[in-house]
């Protein structure tokens, strides 16, 4: 359960995530679906370890998890690239984190970089860089990263309907290549994206002020970024 202080600063709390559970089985592809409001982000953040919470666990691999989860790396809707660094530097920057040495870390992100068709772009900054190349940049970084979990928040929400298909199908060819294969949860407000992206669907349902429970979905597999 996650408590919040409730905004009419009136000293009321309310809860989210109350009753909530989700297991994540290793490598599979995940979406989460809910009303705006019951909790995905909180969700996301408590898992990524970015932020507290006040009841229930947290299990990765059977360890609770406390702090910053380096074994999880997250995507936002609004990119978070550090503006002052190229797109090459800022793949880097997640490198680092892992303590990669400099001469590795700028060949381990030129070829992320050419995974998502960016190398031409590398030396540019962010803002010389349409919203599309930017999420393609995060992505680049989370995958260079390499976390055991892959976490998503509405990456594509931002972006137009032609360059939010072809994220799509981007990343779902990098995940299917097996060589990032990994465990991927996807918070998505688009059932057509979910569907093409996942193994199978949570949603979140929510009576007022208060997450309920959770509905899952199967997805057959396998499906290819051709099958579209
Ligand atoms: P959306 O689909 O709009 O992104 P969400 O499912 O991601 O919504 P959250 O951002 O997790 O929802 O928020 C869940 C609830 O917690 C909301 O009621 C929100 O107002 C509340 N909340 C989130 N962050 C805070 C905060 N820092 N302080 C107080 N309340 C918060
Ligand atoms: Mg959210």
């Amino acid at each position: 359960a996650k408590i919040y202080p409730d905004a009419h600063a009136d000293g009321g709390f309310h809860t989210v995530l109350e009753d909530f559970d989700l297991d994540l089985r290793s490598g599979e592809f995940v979406s989460l679906l809910g009303p705006s409001g019951c909790g995905k982000s909180t969700f996301l953040n408590i898992l990524a370890g970015l932020e507290t919470y006040d009841g229930g666990d947290v299990l990765v691999d059977g360890r609770h998890v406390e702090g910053v989860n380096s074994d999880v790396g997250v995507v936002f809707q609004s990119y978070a690239l550090f503006p002052w660094l190229t797109a090459q530097k800022n793949v880097e920057a997640g490198l680092k984190i892992r303590g990669v040495p400099r001469a590795e870390r700028r060949e381990r992100a030129a070829e992320v970089l050419r995974t998502v068709g960016l190398s031409a772009a590398a030396n540019r900054l962010p803002h010389q860089l349409s919203g599309g190349m930017r999420q393609r940049v995060a992505i680049a970084r989370v995958l260079a990263y390499e976390p055991e979990i892959l976490v998503f928040d509405e990456p594509f929400a931002a972006l137009d309907a032609q360059t939010r298909e072809f994220l799509q199908g981007e990343l779902l060819r990098i995940w299917e290549s097996g060589r990032t294969r990994k465990t991927v949860l996807f918070v998505t407000h688009s059932i057509d994206e979910a569907i093409f992206l996942s193994d199978r669907i949570a949603v979140m349902t929510q009576s007022p002020g208060r997450v309920k429970d959770h509905i899952e979905v199967d997805l057959p597999r396998p499906r290819t970024s051709q099958s579209r």
